[in-house]
Formats: C-alpha cells, sequence, structure tokens
C-alpha cells in the first residue's frame, strides 16, 4: 500500500478521494489551507491512523516523503477564484511548482486536477483532448482559466525536463455531497434556493449546456488513470450528458417538490455557452465511464443540503446575533 498526498483534501473531491483512498488501504496526507475546504468534511475518518491532517498553503514549499500526489488545492467555484484572483494564479502556478518539485525530489507520480474551463469557451463540441481552446486570458476567468493552461504546461515541461511521472486529469463540472452550502457553483446554489423556497437564479437565458459528473464517479476515473501505466497526455473526465441550465433548474424544483419560480440575471463575462467531455480517451485506456444518471446523483445530493440548512438554522436559531 502506498503513502499519497491528496493537495486540497479537505475539499469537496479531495475530501471523497481520500475516503476512497483510505478504503483503499493506502496511507494518505490530506494538505489544505481550508480556504474553501473544511475539517468537518474528513471528520467521519478522524479517527483512521492512516490518515494525517496538514494545514499548509502550497504556495510555500514543503518536503515530505510520498509515493503518489493527487494535486487538488485550487478553489474551484468561480465565485471563490475571483475572490482573491492574484491568490488563485499564485495557488495555480507556484502551488504547481512546488508539488513538481515535491514529486522531482521523491520520485512520486504526481496527478494534476485540471479542468474543462481549460478550453474555455469552446468552439468544438463535445470537447477533445486535442481541442487547444477558446480562452480570453484578460477576463475575471483568466486567473482559473490561465492558471490551470499554466499549471498543465509546467506539468508536460517537468516530464520532458525532469522524467517526472504525471498524469493530466480534465475534470468537468462535478457535484454532489459535501459541496459547501455558499460553493456557488450552480448545483448547490439550485439545490439551496429549491429547498429554502428563493428564486432559483438563472443566469442569462439559461440556454448554456454543462454535462454533470457525480463525484463517486469522478474518483473512480481519478485512481484508474492514477494508476494507469505511462501514459503522460490529458484525459477529459466527466459526465457526457448534457443539459441547458433552465432544464437543470426545472429538474431540481421537481426532484424538491419546490415552489420555487425562476429569476434570470445577467450571464457572468466569458461564461462557456456549452460544454461537454468527448470521454472516448478515458474510456479505451482506462476502461471508465460514469456511471450515475443525473437524476440518481441529484437523489444522493439533496438530502446532504436538506440536512445541511437543518444544522445550520439550527446555530442561527441558538445564536439570534448572527
Ligand atoms: P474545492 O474548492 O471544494 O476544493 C479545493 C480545496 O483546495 C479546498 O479544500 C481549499 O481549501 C484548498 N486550497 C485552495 N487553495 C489552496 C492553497 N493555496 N493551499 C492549500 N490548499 C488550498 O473544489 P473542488 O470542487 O473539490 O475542486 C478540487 C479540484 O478539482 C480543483 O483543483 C478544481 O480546479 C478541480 N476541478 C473541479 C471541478 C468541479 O466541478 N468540482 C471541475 C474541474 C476541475
Ligand atoms: N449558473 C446559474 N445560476 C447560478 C449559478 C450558475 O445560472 O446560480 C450558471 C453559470 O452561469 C454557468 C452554469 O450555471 O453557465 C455553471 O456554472 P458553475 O459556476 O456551476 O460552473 P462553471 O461555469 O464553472 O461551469
Amino acid at each position: 500500500m502506498a503513502v499519497i498526498l491528496v493537495t486540497g483534501g479537505a475539499g469537496f473531491i479531495g475530501s471523497h478521494l481520500v475516503e476512497y483512498l483510505l478504503g483503499q488501504g493506502h496511507q494518505v496526507l490530506s494538505l489544505d489551507n481550508y480556504f474553501t475546504g473544511s475539517k468537518e468534511n474528513l471528520q467521519h475518518l478522524r479517527h483512521d491512523p492512516r490518515l494525517e491532517l496538514i494545514r499548509h498553503d502550497i504556495v510555500n514549499p514543503i518536503m515530505l516523503e510520498v509515493e503518489q500526489i493527487y494535486h487538488l488545492a485550487c478553489p474551484a467555484s468561480p465565485v471563490h477564484y475571483q475572490y482573491n484572483p492574484v491568490k488563485t494564479i499564485k495557488t495555480n502556478v507556484m502551488g504547481t511548482l512546488n508539488m513538481l518539485g515535491l514529486a522531482k525530489r521523491v520520485r512520486a507520480r504526481i496527478l494534476l486536477a485540471s479542468t474543462s474551463e481549460i478550453y474555455g469557451d469552446p468552439k468544438v463540441h463535445p470537447q477533445t483532448e486535442d481541442y487547444w481552446g477558446n480562452v480570453n486570458c484578460l477576463g475575471p476567468r483568466s486567473c482559473y482559466d490561465e492558471g490551470k493552461r499554466v499549471a498543465e504546461t509546467l506539468m508536460m515541461d517537468y516530464h520532458r525536463q525532469n522524467r517526472v511521472d504525471i498524469r493530466i486529469a480534465r475534470i468537468f463540472n462535478t457535484y454532489g455531497p459535501k459541496m459547501a452550502i455558499n460553493d456557488g457553483r450552480v448545483i448547490s446554489n439550485f439545490i439551496v434556493q429549491a429547498l429554502t423556497g428563493q428564486e432559483i437564479t438563472i443566469y442569462g437565458e439559461g440556454r448554456q449546456t454543462r454535462s454533470f459528473c457525480y463525484v463517486s464517479d469522478l474518483v473512480r476515473g481519478l485512481a484508474a488513470l492514477m494508476n494507469c501505466e505511462d501514459f503522460h497526455e490529458p484525459v477529459n473526465l466527466g459526465n457526457p450528458e448534457e443539459y441547458t441550465i433552465v432544464e437543470l433548474a426545472q429538474k431540481i424544483i421537481a426532484m424538491t417538490g419546490s415552489s420555487s419560480r425562476l429569476s434570470f440575471h445577467p450571464l457572468p463575462a466569458d461564461d462557456p455557452v456549452k460544454r461537454r467531455p468527448d470521454i472516448t480517451r478515458a474510456r479505451q485506456l482506462l476502461n471508465w465511464q460514469p456511471t450515475v444518471p443525473l437524476e440518481d446523483g441529484l437523489r444522493h445530493t439533496i438530502p446532504y443540503f436538506t440536512e445541511k440548512l437543518k444544522q445550520q438554522s439550527h446555530v442561527l436559531a441558538a445564536n439570534p446575533a448572527l
């Protein structure tokens, strides 16, 4: 069994990955600065002696002895990555440099959690890995999109120059339990709005599309990619089922039995019009494909938010000053 570092281990995807790796019998170091992640996400694993939590910001170097590195640390929701865009760039560039330096020193295999955002507002549909993308380098999303593009470049250059054993996962929109209530991404926003009877905030006309992958499918894909032999090109991981944002809203309203209405708001700058992964490469290379359809994934996710909201209302009732 291996010693594995997960950066961003207290985040949404990271905490599911940590749980999966412990379940496979590995020893896991979770490294996180708790900007968007929380110890609560790992609370149920706290008695496992094979898990170690390290508070650290990856912008600073760190020395550890590990065999594999899943490099996930980076805020993923536009609300959070735009809160301090310069820090987002530092996390992607300096953070990835530090993790690659570590991988090089200890000869660890390193997997980067890259993103479908590197395709920008894509002109090719569905997106294949050989598409170079259509990204605005000056807009409000650029700190994340260009940050991840540089992170991919760094990975490839460390591979070519220093023979670091790299894997690059291009992750498409992923959802599930343990997303933060204030995460700001579409699925968490819509479920919270539907459950609390608030208006469902549709940006633009809601005709833009996304393809939503349930987190357990994604985690299986990340592990399969990490453990495949000798493949250093990027691999798309996502669910090719494609929905418009209005379709998603209607589905969530129906599944929560909510009386919420739709309200329409300006579309954020550079919001991609269409997004759907071509997962031929993942199918062939990893024998991987998603197994959880959107409705099933939402059926697991809605009760999680119901519970979270209950906990929050208890806290608010107990602390009227909040
Ligand atoms: P998240 O925000 O829940 O998790 C990110 C984690 O990284 C958090 O725990 C945060 O505290 C930590 N972090 C941020 N900056 C850090 C720093 N400088 N040092 C140490 N820790 C830091 O997001 P997520 O959805 O779990 O995403 C995880 C990774 O997957 C990210 O790299 C993201 O870009 C990528 N990704 C996610 C999605 C998605 O739909 N969830 C899609 C594409 C790519
Ligand atoms: N979106 C929306 N209402 C919200 C949050 C998001 O209509 O309350 C839209 C957003 O404009 C985008 C899509 O939903 O077109 C997915 O947004 P998210 O932030 O989840 O992910 P990303 O834009 O990074 O794919």
